[in-house]
């Protein structure tokens, strides 16, 4: 259930080994998605699907790492991916969702799975042995479909974890809300760099800047809204950009491709259960995370990959999931999810950014961070230790102060 990264590459994966796949997909595609910055340590999987060379001929701009900086431009730190302690990828792509997705869903469709574009999942009922999934296309007419697996890639909807009330782990961060266009006229670096990812991290939250293509990069504005006194739209962004020296400049000669900024809501949490003996929840439908490190689409074909290998072995035989192997598979999507959360607490703490923002050749424990952020996992032994031992510095610097304290642009006076 669901075409977006998550879907499609589970799809394409069990479809690849003969298996009988269909796949639901509500929204006519090609359709507008959030989430452009892809991670390094998802290529291994777009490899495997056999997309890689049609992403290199779509011409996707290739996205060498990240920078960081504070609203008033003072400092700044680059993350080049080539630099990080594993020799991972280079690079990833900066994607247009429409496009991307559109070529994922291609893809699983190339390797047999069976389509059902325009369709919506209505309801969702367990039998004794797998599913029975009612599905409505856009004429009003239902139809049944019957299956042994059902996979919910439905993104933040969370089809089966609703019907089933599984509840959703609390994530230690305040509720945000994101405004977002695309625009033209807005420089940047010359070479390589100019296509990467910036962070600019404000009082209350932060902007992303990411160039999708030659002349539209896509600015997003992520921070915690105080109720009664602002509402998420176009105004609030604006208004922080003015804030900001940094971004008053950058955006002195931008102009929104789209008359209407979005607004989606930005609600970290982590499913309590992922797996049941027939069914898998995988992406967003199993958790999402503050988007700041850019790990949503990665998550999604991470646990797509867990998914399938998960089906495709014994329990494929046996035609159910074991108790051991569903927590198997949710013990995985949990270790991923908390490597970044640690990043993402640290992002928005202001001591701990500052450390963060003070890089330091010592121990390699920024090239360990660099890894971090492209997205590897921190379970060898040689970067686990030193992103622990950034962590631990960066809590001793909350009450040791190891560098200089952080200058968030000022509020405005009230
Ligand atoms: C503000 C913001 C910024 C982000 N930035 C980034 C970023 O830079 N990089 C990154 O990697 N991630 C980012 N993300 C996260 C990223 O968008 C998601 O993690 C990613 O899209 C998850 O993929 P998915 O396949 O699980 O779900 P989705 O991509 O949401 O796909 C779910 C699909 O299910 C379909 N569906 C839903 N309900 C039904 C139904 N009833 N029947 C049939 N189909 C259904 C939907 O139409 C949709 O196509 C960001 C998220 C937000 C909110």
């Amino acid at each position: 259930m669901g075409g977006g990264p998550a879907g499609s590459t589970a799809a394409a994966l069990l479809a690849q080994t003969g298996r009988s796949v269909c796949l639901v997909e509500q929204a006519r595609f090609p359709r507008f998605h959030i989430g452009e910055s892809l991670l390094p340590a998802g290529n291994a999987i777009l490899k495997t699907l056999g997309i890689w060379p049609d992403l290199e001929k779509y011409g996707f701009l290739k996205k060498w790492g990240a920078e960081f900086t504070y609203g008033d431009g003072s400092s700044r730190v680059k993350i080049n991916f080539k630099e990080g302690l594993i020799p991972g990828e280079p690079h990833a792509y900066q994607v247009e969702r429409a496009q991307f997705d559109e070529l994922l869903l291609k893809k699983a469709e190339s390797h047999g799975t069976a389509l059902r574009r325009n369709q919506r999942v209505i309801k969702v009922r367990e039998e004794e042995r797998g599913w029975t999934v009612t599905i409505r296309g856009e004429d009003g007419k239902e139809s049944l479909l019957r299956t042994n697996w059902l996979l919910d890639a439905s993104g933040r909807t969370r089809i089966l974890a609703r019907h089933l009330k599984v509840s959703k782990d609390g994530v230690a961060l305040p509720n945000r809300v994101a405004v977002f266009n695309h625009f033209t006229g807005i420089p940047r670096q010359p070479g390589p760099e100019g296509n990467n990812i910036i962070v600019v991290r404000i009082e209350k939250g932060w902007f992303w800047i990411i160039p999708i293509d030659e002349e539209r990069t896509s600015v997003g504005l992520v921070k915690v809204i105080e109720k009664g006194k602002e509402s998420a739209g176009e105004a609030m962004f604006q208004s922080e950009v003015f804030r900001s020296p940094y971004l008053s400049k950058l955006m002195a000669g931008a102009q929104p491709t789209q008359p209407d900024f979005r607004v989606e809501g930005d609600y970290s949490y982590i499913n309590q259960r992922m797996a049941g003996r027939n069914h898998l929840m995988l992406g967003d439908a199993a958790g999402f995370l503050d988007p700041v490190f850019s790990s949503g689409v990665y998550l999604a074909m991470f646990s797509a990959k867990a998914a399938t290998d998960a089906i495709l072995g014994q329990a494929g035989a046996r035609g159910y999931l074991t108790g051991r192997e569903q927590r198997a598979y949710e013990t995985q999507i949990r270790k991923r999810m908390s490597s970044w959360l640690g990043m993402i607490q640290v992002f928005y703490h202001e001591r701990d950014f500052s450390i963060f923002m003070s890089p330091t050749k010592r121990f390699d424990m920024f090239s360990a961070v660099n890894s971090v952020v492209a997205g590897y996992p921190a379970k060898r032994f040689s970067l686990r230790w030193r992103y622990a031992l950034f962590l631990l510095a960066c809590r001793v610097n909350r009450f040791f102060p190891l560098v200089a304290p952080v200058e968030l642009t000022p509020s405005p006076k009230q």
